[in-house]
């Protein structure tokens, strides 16, 4: 039930404030355009609520894909 809380709103924030972590540590933005994982089709952002602005997102959280290959 706590999934009820992760909108596509708090998605695009998190893509943003994840955008802006690598533009600002001039990282490569790995994760996905919509956050929409490939291979499990959940939202990468889900889940990592505390991290999108404070970690480098280089896979899936849910299946462990790598963005980074
Ligand atoms: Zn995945």
């Amino acid at each position: 039930m706590e999934k009820r809380n992760f909108t596509k709103k708090f998605a695009s924030e998190a893509e943003r404030a994840q955008r802006v972590f690598c533009r600002e540590n001039s990282l490569p933005f790995f994760a996905p355009e919509g956050g929409r994982c490939p291979r499990c089709g959940r939202n990468v952002y889900e889940g990592g609520t505390n991290g999108a602005g404070e970690a480098h997102l280089t896979g899936c959280p849910h299946c462990h894909l790598t963005f980074c290959d």
